[in-house]
């Protein structure tokens, strides 16, 4: 019987269609158009990564890096299968091959291991022939036997057979990665890249979350010089900040995205004199109100009390209230970029609203921290995080150098761009600006060719060729059709006009037009279809 097992996608992720793939390259053409014009260039990075990147820069405690990346181990070649003891030499042969060459990662952990199996096996090894040499095998030599052979076996199972890698949560630790391999440092500071593309976190899929999602994103990396007065040069950092910010709140405007809000934040940097007093204070405040606090935020008081800040649990938003503002325990330094990315965002016309509540869990964040909220997505309404990060890039292996960046969410910025599409049909007047923009979107058919005859066949195919090279969307029927079938598919297609040729049509080379969305009809000469259609559009 045939195999009728239906395939479908995986949950969380989805295909993209078309129409709808139409606004996406619209949504991701604009980025390109509005980033260029502030001088970002784009990136292309891998999809997956060292588990280690992540580890790293996203940090290990997150829910990101513990629970929601796609991990595999990257095996260069196949071993011997380890549930036949009768291989276990030819394992070890293997794994001590694979070592020497870099097949295996040589690392520290896998010496050891690797020197553990050899040791067990060369006992086992022997005991099997001592067994073997007895006419009467002991109880105790057996034991024996089995003793090495279960550590052999266990050594070896714990031995890392390839490298360790993700499909990427996110893309700034890839740019930066990129920066310090590339040798960016050495180019024209600061450098400024933008990236499109797929990630991938394993949540629990719901509208405007998915396992596979796409970004859109920005970093500007600058390579601190010795010798910079870092006093001096808050003013231009918060000159940075808010034309990155700018950047983004343009690019939104011109997709006509609706009720788009920015939440801005400053949190300090990890100086005792700054944010780590004030993480002192705020652990302090939440220990005595901790009985009132949900599970979550219990556990957060010890792990990440910042993250309490966060939560969105009803029962404990007055007691959040409450709490000591960050804001309040600014350094001086901190406090002037905070005040002066403020002036600069007033000066570039962006309006902002202050969150103090806006935070990032990480040691390397520091001073700007942002987030912009759209219309139509209902709890999953973030459409952009970002925030500066100076300290990253040294993180990872890099020379001092300060980041700014952030990453959009485009199934979301799609989903409100749709939504404000429905409500314009739907006729809700808030709503029909963004709409009308978006539903700008063309239909996918200008021209569609009719013919019938073999002659009108090596004209209508010349038709087709020259209306697509003057870049008119066409359709060529393979096969010829009655007139009658015709019209019903250019109808159904939604073409703005029917190109009918006949016999007659091919010996008067006059042919026939007809637009379709009020049936009427005309004759234009062939050679003049081009210019004609042209003149209409
Ligand atoms: P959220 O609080 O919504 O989970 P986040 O803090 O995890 O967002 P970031 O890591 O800052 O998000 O990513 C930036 C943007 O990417 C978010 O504002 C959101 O628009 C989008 N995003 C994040 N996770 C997903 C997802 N699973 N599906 C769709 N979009 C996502
Ligand atoms: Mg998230």
């Amino acid at each position: 019987m045939a195999n009728k097992t239906k395939f479908q996608a995986i949950k969380g992720t989805r295909d993209l269609l078309p129409p709808e793939t139409e606004l996406w390259n619209r949504v991701e053409q604009t980025a390109r158009e509005v980033f260029g014009t502030f001088g970002f260039g784009e990136i292309r990075l891998p999809i997956f990564e060292p588990t280690e990147l992540f580890a790293r820069a996203v940090g290990g405690e997150t829910d990101i890096v513990s629970k929601e990346m796609y991990s595999f181990e990257d095996r260069q070649r196949q071993f011997p299968d380890l549930d036949d003891l009768g291989k276990l030499e030819e394992f070890l042969l293997a794994v001590e091959d694979a070592y020497k060459t870099g097949e295996i990662p040589q690392t520290p952990w896998n010496k050891g291991m690797i020197e553990r199996v050899r040791l067990a096996f060369n006992s086992f090894r022997d005991t099997r022939d001592e067994l073997n040499a007895m006419s009467e095998p002991s109880m105790e030599k057996f034991q024996e036997y089995a003793h090495y052979s279960f550590s052999a076996s266990h050594w070896a199972h714990l031995t890392k057979l390839g490298d360790e890698i993700s499909l990427r949560p996110e893309a700034t630790a890839s740019v930066c990665r990129a920066y310090i391999e590339h040798g960016m440092h050495a180019l024209a500071q600061p450098v400024k890249l933008y990236y499109v593309g797929p990630m991938f976190r394993r949540e629990r899929p719901q509208k405007g979350r998915y396992r596979q999602f796409y970004q859109i994103g920005a970093e500007v990396l600058e390579a601190i010089t010795p010798n910079t007065d870092a006093t001096k040069s808050l003013g231009k950092d918060a000159a940075v900040d808010a034309e990155v910010i700018e950047m983004v709140m343009v690019y939104f405007a011109r997709l006509g995205l609706e009720g788009v809000v920015l939440d801005i934040n400053s949190i300090g940097h990890s100086a005792p004199e700054c944010r780590r007093g004030y993480v002192e204070k705020l652990k302090a405040a939440l220990e005595k109100v901790k009985d009132k606090l949900g599970e979550d935020s219990k556990r957060r008081i010890e792990t990440n009390p910042l993250r309490v800040l966060d939560s969105k649990l009803e029962s404990e938003q007055a007691i959040i209230e409450k709490l000591p503002r960050i804001g309040d325990h600014l350094c001086a330094d901190c406090a002037k970029h905070y005040a002066e990315l403020k002036r600069q965002l007033e000066l570039r016309g962006v309006a902002y609203r202050e969150n103090w509540r806006l935070v990032r869990g990480l040691d390397y964040y520091m001073r700007t921290t942002f987030e912009i909220t759209a219309r139509g997505l209902g709890s999953q309404n973030a459409v952009c995080g970002g925030g500066r990060y100076d300290g990253l890039v040294e993180l990872l292996g890099g020379a001092p150098t300060k980041g700014i960046g952030f990453a959009i969410g485009e199934d979301r910025v799609i989903l409100s761009l749709q939504e404000a599409k429905k409500a314009v049909a739907s006729g809700d007047p808030d709503q029909v600006g963004a709409g009308r923009r978006v539903a700008s979107g063309k239909s996918g058919c200008d021209v569609y060719v009719a013919w019938m005859g073999k002659t009108a066949e090596a004209t209508a195919i010349r038709a087709a060729r020259d209306l697509r090279q003057a870049g008119f969307r066409v359709e060529l029927p393979p096969v010829e059709q009655k007139f009658g079938k015709a019209l019903g598919q250019a109808d159904k297609l939604g073409a703005r006009y029917a190109l009918i040729l006949g016999e007659d049509e091919v010996a008067s080379g006059e042919w026939t037009l007809k637009t379709l969305a009020d049936g009427t009809q005309g004759k234009v000469r062939g050679a003049e279809l081009v210019a004609y259609l042209r003149g209409k559009k």
